[in-house]
């Protein structure tokens, strides 16, 4: 009975405190001045793997270009593709393309608002899910992204270091209790911004941070990041002869490289030297692999052309 009487009272000012810490530091950011679902999912989309800073010019930028569900379906894949250069996880412009032809196929171009209708688009996780959910339908779901996933672990459950002492299943359970009811919107937003701003993976700011007094992380997160003791995710090596440069980064300049070459298509040994300076023929059981699966993901065409081949964007 104590125990529950203390955890609530613990949620309670968790939930004053953090609020009132985002009245003072919200973020002023474009995809918050919109109740259009559209633009709220194709700037959910863009942050899934992107930093803010590099979104908010491209967001602006592919608006421009695409301002509807419509405009963006008639457009080609290898536009929306070419309209993406800058972002990196190219997938996402397939997937958001492949989403915008569902919503206006299925849906009469209007984004549907229930879990199951948008978990049926492609690309659209539970994490899209939710934060469609509260931003652009106000509901009180949670959107449990690396942040929001990161500040309720570490005030509940204590440190990340040696290892997560609570699963995602969890984390949501206690996420969607913590909703002050009605107030789904800014406190997705206030948790967002707190774990980007305040109580940040690196370098938490402990000694300001106005929850210090209720955290179960607090003091000893300090020491696990002093000591490089917490968890980073996993990044999938690159190749054998570059092990610290991850497959994504190729992935990404494989795409920039057939986005700027002359009609979208370059040789695999041009491709190859273009992506790779130090590239040799050590390298090409791993290139070719890697563009394998990006012709599977629909970003590229592998073509044979006598003695050639001949890799295009789709
Ligand atoms: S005290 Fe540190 S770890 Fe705890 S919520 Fe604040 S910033 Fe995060």
């Amino acid at each position: 009975m104590k125990t529950h009487h203390s955890r609530q009272k613990k949620i309670r000012s968790f939930c004053r405190k953090l609020l009132q810490w985002y009245s003072d530091h919200k973020r002023d950011l474009p995809w918050r001045k919109t109740g259009d679902p559209y633009r709220i999912l194709v700037s959910e989309v863009m942050l899934q793997q992107t930093q803010v800073d590099r979104v908010i010019p491209k967001y602006q930028e592919f608006l421009r270009r695409f301002p509807s569900f419509t405009a963006l379906t008639a457009a080609s894949p290898r536009e929306v593709i070419l309209a993406w250069a800058g972002l990196g996880y190219n997938r996402r412009a397939l997937n958001l393309h492949a989403a915008a032809q569902d919503v206006v196929k299925r849906f009469g171009g209007k984004l549907p608002s229930t879990r199951e209708e948008l978990l049926s688009l492609k690309g659209v996780g539970s994490y899209t899910v939710g934060a469609i959910l509260a931003f652009a339908f106000h509901k009180d779901e949670t959107a449990l992204d690396t942040n929001i996933r990161r500040v309720i672990h570490r005030v509940f459950f204590g440190s990340e270091f040696p290892a997560w002492k609570k699963n995602d299943k969890e984390l949501e359970s206690l996420a969607k209790k913590l909703i002050p009811p009605g107030r789904g919107y800014d406190w997705n937003h206030a948790l967002m911004d707190f774990g980007a701003l305040q109580c940040t993976a690196r370098r938490p700011l402990c000694e300001t941070c106005p929850l210090k007094k209720i955290c179960n992380a607090y003091p000893k997160i300090l020491e696990d990041v002093k000591h490089g003791r917490v968890k980073t995710a996993y990044v999938e090596p690159g190749p054998a002869s570059s092990p610290n440069i991850p497959n994504r980064i190729f992935r990404g300049r494989v795409v920039e490289a057939l986005r700027v070459a002359p009609r979208h298509t370059l040789s695999f040994d041009t491709l190859a030297h273009q992506i790779k300076e130090d590239y040799t023929e050590d390298d090409e059981p791993w290139l070719a692999n890697l563009l394998t699966t990006l012709e599977k993901e629909g970003f590229v065409c592998i073509k044979k052309a006598k003695e050639d081949i001949l890799v295009s964007l789709v």
